[in-house]
């Protein structure tokens, strides 16, 4: 191969075929309709585009279309020969079915997930009800134990809490 670092762009551009010219082993022309979309330093674009649609219907694509399309129409043959070369049979289809059923599947799981947020809620609110009995019954037990002496009558035999009597305090 012919050293061009010496040349300008555009004279290296002029020499160096396109992908599609240089994989299909013919001439590459100043007005080839390939050259745009299928530059030489991307040769798998080509290779795989032309196992899948062949290079007539490749070129009779952009045939057919305005410039202005041709760009979107090869990135869409090159990624829909990729999922080809990837799924045989479905194609981007396939991949578009697969990422569809990911996607109900991950529904689901936020739909269960948010369901069970709802119901841990629901949980911590009937919690945080309690929460306040539980301390004003805690700091009444505080104060009754501290402020109420407990004494033992050795004459009677009963326990006495202040005033209180063991058995009229549980009675
Ligand atoms: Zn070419």
């Amino acid at each position: 191969m012919a050293d061009y670092s010496s040349c300008s762009t555009e004279n290296r551009n002029l020499f160096t075929p396109c992908a599609a010219c240089k994989f299909l082993r013919r001439r590459c022309l100043e007005d080839c309709l390939l050259k745009p979309y299928f530059p030489p330093n991307e040769p798998m674009k080509f290779i795989v585009a032309h196992k899948i649609f062949g290079a007539s219907n490749i070129i009779k694509v952009l045939k057919d279309l305005p410039a202005t399309q041709r760009g979107d129409a090869v990135n869409s043959l090159v990624y829909e020969a990729n999922a080809r070369m990837r799924d045989p049979i479905y194609g981007s289809a396939g991949v578009i079915s697969h990422l569809h059923d990911q996607m109900t599947k991950l529904q689901a799981q936020v739909a269960l997930a948010q369901a069970q947020i709802s119901n841990l809620q629901s949980q911590n609110a009937n919690l945080m009800t309690l929460i306040p009995k539980q301390q004003s019954l805690s700091d009444h037990h505080y104060k009754f134990q501290n402020s109420t002496p407990l004494s033992y009558d050795d004459n009677t035999e009963i326990w006495h809490l202040g005033d209180t009597t063991w058995d009229s305090f549980w009675s």
